[in-house]
């Protein structure tokens, strides 16, 4: 099915033309229609599904009909939860929009707000924004919500995670209730759908359609993920060896603590390989830059805490690796989900230590599966990881 029976116009449709995009994704194929019509949508979908134009280019069809836009007001707001992934669908509605007279812009923290509240003072059509940074431009009235047609919240669950919960509803409580509702959202937690109940209750607003793209085993078939069991003083000695003897082109590696990331690189250096960090201690500005080095190729080797990593796309990466297994398995699938993206293959490497043994059963469980282990030579565990029971439940409620 092409992308203009889904009722986009022409100039949105080769905008998406000149990005190589030719076929819609299945949450594109259903969420499309649903937004033009006007209705609510709840989706549960993951990163690397084509979420975020699956929201974008219908609101760019509704407002491309008429275009009425006043000083410091916005029509639609995207609230995301990091500044890298404002960042990066701010970039995307600016590439699915340059045909048309529309515009957009992101707002976040960690930089200067001058220059953010001097380019609301016309307007913006679509305003991309972390939650506190909106929530302070709001305070100091740089912007007003009174004419705000649609609001999306964007990986709805990880706002959730990093405690924006109650900004949300702070900015909910100043938006017009006649407005479309969109939520995105990998997992369906009690306090997403708590979100989504609120949707609901705005009467102003037509009754929500709830879409789900990602079943229970949620990773892409092109991920090959295998894991290494590894005694704890030996992962850096491992990560260089995979490094150097396979020869890898490319990876991102997600490590637990910020300090540990800066070590790590330090690590990696004697051996000779040349890796960054990104964690919450860089500038946006240095994050920025490590990135797009990252996404360009001139570094090959990113090592990030896993906050720090949310929402980036990088479009074709080859590889991740868990240097610490993540605790939640929603973490584990949501960073596997960063490689073998749109029809590319990736590999997906997993250190296990003994300590990870409960982590590694959940994450398992949660798959639905067992992963695939190999031995590396010269790297023998003094400490051996058992096998997991499928069925694992998590006795705290921690995970
Ligand atoms: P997202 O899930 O929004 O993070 O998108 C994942 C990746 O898929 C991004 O790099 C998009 O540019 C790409 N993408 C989105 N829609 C399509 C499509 N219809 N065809 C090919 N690639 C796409």
């Amino acid at each position: 099915m092409p992308f203009s029976n889904l009722g986009l116009c022409n100039p949105i449709v080769q905008a998406i033309k000149d990005l190589g995009y030719t076929a819609p994704t299945p949450i594109q194929k259903q969420a499309i229609p649903i937004i033009i019509s006007g209705k609510d949508l709840i989706a549960t979908a993951q990163t690397g599904t084509g979420k975020t134009a699956a929201f974008v280019l219908p609101i760019l069809e509704i407002f491309n009909k008429e275009r009425q836009l006043r000083g410091k007001r916005i029509r639609a707001l995207i609230l995301t939860p990091t500044r890298e992934l404002a960042v990066q669908v701010a970039a995307n509605v600016a590439k699915y929009s340059k045909n048309l007279n529309l515009s957009s812009m992101a707002v976040y923290g960690g930089i200067d707000s001058e220059p953010q509240t001097q380019r609301l003072i016309e307007g913006v059509d679509i305003l991309v924004a972390t939650p506190g940074r909106l929530l302070d431009l709001a305070h100091q009235r740089a912007l007003h919500f009174d004419e705000l047609e649609v609001l999306v919240l964007d990986e709805a669950d990880r706002m959730v995670d990093m405690g924006f919960a109650n900004d949300i509803n702070k900015i909910i409580e100043r938006l017009p209730e006649a407005r479309q509702n969109l939520l995105f959202s990998a997992t369906m937690s009690a306090a997403v759908r708590a979100i989504a109940n609120d949707f609901s209750d705005n009467k102003m607003s037509k009754p929500a359609v709830e879409i789900s793209i990602s079943p229970k085993t949620t990773t892409a078939p092109n991920i090959d993920q295998w894991l290494i069991t590894v005694d704890k003083d030996t992962k850096s000695a491992l990560l260089s060896h995979l490094i150097n003897e396979k020869k890898w082109d490319q990876a991102l590696i997600f490590i637990e603590k910020k300090h540990g990331a800066a070590k790590l690189v330090a690590q990696l250096a004697k051996r000779g390989i040349e890796a960054d960090s990104i964690h919450g201690d860089r500038s946006q500005a240095m994050r920025e830059k490590i990135l797009a080095d990252f996404k360009s190729g001139k570094l090959k080797y990113l090592v990030a805490t896993g906050v720090a990593a949310r929402g980036i796309d990088i479009g074709e990466l080859s590889r991740v690796v868990n240097y610490d297994l993540p605790f939640k398995p929603e973490e584990y699938i949501h960073r596997i989900g960063r490689t073998g993206r749109a029809g590319f293959t990736g590999e997906a490497i997993s250190f296990v230590a003994m300590g990870d043994f409960k982590n590694l059963c959940a994450i398992e469980s949660r798959l639905d599966h067992i992963i695939k282990r190999k031995e590396i030579e010269g790297f023998p565990v003094r400490k051996v990881v058992p096998v997991s029971i499928l069925n694992y439940v998590r006795k705290s409620n921690k995970g």
